[in-house]
């Protein structure tokens, strides 16, 4: 992604944050400067909200490292003003497994309250009268910021159980639904209450908060993306790879040059191809790869190709295409069946093929 700062990893998993953040942290700045702060306030809530989103990753560990128990792999956690994302390369699909990597984020938080519980005087602040609450409040010492910090990962826990899919809350109400009602009917109904919510949000965002607006237009997409990938899923259970296999393709040899393969593109259809020799698949061609060569037409493909590649067996079920598609970043495969070459597999041609099974039902 564009625009994002490499903060580093923490056991495997890439930390990330988005330049937007620093929008927030400006914002804050600015909104204390319209208020007359003084600058131990302002360095104060810049701080809060570094060590905040410290929470949050936290959190996203919770989610990702539970996750790993269950052989998910989480590529990378983002960090964006309205909150952290975890790549995960997908969700687990039983429900009991669902629910405990959903839980697992809030629960960090919960273990981050119940801590700072024990150290700040937690109940001497709700005894002060309102008014004189704000002023304690106002003051930028250690103890407001270690109750600020408590107070704001009670809100983080409440705000992500609040049961908008795709949010924790959301996929713990899927996970529950799941368990009588099948995914693809759970998703269903989890995805139309997240969208629901999600309006509600965009509303009460444009009166009191445009966090919340943002958080609205991810929740309502995410739902939508979400239940539109549970049920294509669906659709493709019992298919194989070998009924979606372009077998009508053009296979290069080590031996053509660039010129030809640029010269079967401007032809057909074709975007990538499959380099075989003595009936082994050695590598392939992207259009990518034969963009950046087209300056030396005479070079061999078997200079360029792309050495790296997984063939995919025709016997093996299209969903896992799609899981492949996501988890390696690639959408063309070579298909093999016995061993042999007999075509490729890639995005479209299962989109399509979507396309058609979707028609028939
Ligand atoms: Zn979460």
């Amino acid at each position: 992604m564009k625009g994002v700062l490499k903060l580093g990893s923490v056991l495997g998993i890439k930390i990330e944050v988005h330049w937007t953040f620093t929008l927030l942290l400006l914002w804050v700045a600015f909104l204390e400067i319209q208020q007359g702060a003084s600058l131990d306030r302002i360095f104060f809530n810049e701080v809060l909200i570094l060590v905040l989103f410290v929470c949050v990753v936290l959190h996203e560990l919770g989610h990702a490292l539970t996750a790993r128990r269950f052989n998910i792999n989480t590529q990378k956690i983002l960090l964006l003003p309205v909150g952290g994302v975890a790549t995960l390369d997908k969700m687990p699909e039983k429900p009991g497994q669902e629910l405990l990597v959903a839980f697992a984020g809030p629960a960090v938080n919960v273990l981050i309250a119940l801590l700072l519980y024990f150290i700040v005087p937690v109940k001497s602040y709700f005894n002060f009268e309102a008014l004189i609450l704000e002023e304690v409040l106002y003051q930028p010492t250690f103890q407001n910021f270690l109750f600020y910090l408590f107070f704001a990962n009670v809100m983080l826990v409440v705000f992500n159980l609040i049961p908008a899919f795709p949010m924790d809350g959301g996929r713990v109400l899927r996970a529950l639904l799941s368990f009588r009602l099948g995914r693809v009917v759970a998703t269903k109904i989890a995805s139309s209450i997240g969208q629901g919510l999600a309006i509600l949000f965009f509303i009460l965002g444009l009166f009191f908060n445009p966090f919340l607006i943002l958080i609205a237009f991810f929740i309502f997409f995410g739902a939508y993306g979400e239940n539109k990938f549970v049920k294509q899923n669906s659709l493709l259970q019992g298919h194989v790879v070998k009924e979606a296999t372009l077998t009508n393709i053009s296979i290069l040899k080590p031996t053509s040059t660039v010129q030809e393969v640029i010269e079967i593109t401007l032809a057909g259809s074709e975007k990538d191809f499959v380099v075989v020799e003595n009936e082994n698949i050695v590598g392939i061609i992207s259009q990518k790869l034969l963009v950046k060569n087209a300056r030396t037409p005479s070079v061999l493909v078997g200079k360029i190709m792309e050495k790296v590649f997984h063939p995919i067996d025709a016997s093996l079920a299209i969903s896992k295409v799609l899981e492949l598609i996501a988890t390696e970043k690639k959408d063309f495969f070579p298909v093999t069946d016995k061993g042999k070459i007999i075509g490729a597999i890639d995005r479209n041609n299962i989109s399509e093929f979507i396309l058609f099974k979707t028609s028939n039902s």
